[in-house]
């Protein structure tokens, strides 16, 4: 992708009324034993607990290069597949579509979740790599991001499952919030962000603007009620924040920053105690800025990216990406060495949270 600034500070907005005006006592975070048990092991750099095996792993396998046709696209492809075909059997349709343009072969991932929804939370990450710098892995561009969707697609086929399996009086408090939603998640990995040679409308998102033209085609796309898309996540830098860039999302993003400040600063104080994720969470750095409003304020986008085609089709986008952009952006150093998997695991754990919050105030009763 590709930013633009150049208009300078809009004038920073006096925020405070979103700033602590609300203290929820006790909030906690849904499904926290799957999460416990689960999520370090999915979103890890270290293999050492499987000698010879990557096991579990979901971010392991990125630390390649991915351009669009070559074998290294072709291996964390399969290897998407393989997670959703056979461990999340069941609960995701799974659509490959392949195409050509500009010479090279691209080939999208569209996974739907099976609960019979009318509108959708389209989640996104590409997972392609830049041809040049050559031997650049893309840890934060996007690895991180397409690792913490796949746990998504993991932990919504868990919700979903347990639902399915427990009594209906025992749900009763809240009903069935996957299953039972009207609102569905489309996870996406899309293929040919990066440009081949030059960034342009015509060399870059390959695969966001073949999909938009099909959902435009099939009557898909007025279902869709917010694309999250995610990008540069997972990098261990200070700095910088991930802003609101669009007003028609900036309630979804309020909702994703509730979320991030309930996780980091109002969990019970039981949950804290005895949760082995507590440590780890609250170690976390806030990465939503929701007092940031100089994007907003421009009423533009400012960041080219795999969101275009979709917000010029009207779709509310929530776009994900810090801005300025990672340092190791772009150059070699854009590494495993340079991600830092408890980032990864953040957003992992926001964007669950975001999505079980999302499907349940769509629950069917
Ligand atoms: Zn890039």
């Amino acid at each position: 992708m590709r930013y633009s600034l150049s208009l300078h500070v809009v004038g920073l907005v006096c925020a405070l009324a979103l700033l602590g005006a609300q203290r929820a006592i006790g909030w906690e975070l849904s499904y926290e034993a799957y999460h416990a048990a689960h999520l370090n092991e999915a979103i890890s750099l270290d293999d050492d607990d499987n000698p010879g095996s990557i096991g579990n792993n979901l971010l392991l396998p990125f630390n390649r290069t991915r351009v669009p046709g070559s074998e290294g696209s072709r291996a964390v492809r399969e290897f998407i597949v393989e997670h959703f075909n056979s461990t999340l059997a069941g609960e995701w349709a799974v659509e490959t579509q392949p195409f050509e343009e500009n010479g090279y072969n691209f080939t999208n991932l569209v996974m739907t979740l099976q609960n019979n929804a009318s509108e959708y939370v389209v989640l996104a990450a590409h997972y392609d790599t830049k041809i040049e710098p050559a031997g650049m892995v893309g840890a934060i561009d996007s690895a991180a991001s397409c690792a913490a969707l796949m746990y998504v697609a993991q932990f919504v086929a868990h919700v979903a499952r347990h639902e399915r399996a427990t009594e209906q009086a025992r749900l009763e408090t809240e009903g069935p919030v996957v299953t039972g939603s009207a609102l569905g998640v489309k996870i996406v990995f899309f293929d040919g962000e990066e440009a081949l040679e030059e960034w342009g409308p015509e060399d870059s998102i390959y695969g966001a603007r073949r999909l938009a033209a099909q959902w435009l085609a099939d009557g898909t796309m007025p279902s869709v009620r917010l694309l999250l898309l995610m990008d540069l996540l997972g990098s261990g830098e200070a700095e910088p924040m991930v802003p609101s860039y669009h007003a028609d999302s900036h309630q979804e993003y309020q909702l994703l920053n509730r979320i991030e400040d309930d996780l980091l600063f109002r969990r019970s104080a039981s949950a804290s105690e005895s949760s082995p994720l507590a440590a780890q969470v609250a170690r976390q750095r806030k990465r939503l800025d929701p007092t940031d409003y100089r994007y907003l304020a421009l009423g533009r986008a400012v960041v080219d990216d795999d969101h275009t085609p979709f917000l010029a089709a009207g779709v509310p986008v929530l776009h994900a990406i810090p801005l300025p952009f990672p340092s190791t952006w772009h150059t070699v150093r854009d590494d495993f060495r340079h991600l830092d998997a408890a980032e990864a695991r953040h957003w992992a754990l926001l964007v669950c949270e975001f999505v079980v919050q999302s499907l349940r105030a769509r629950a069917q009763r």
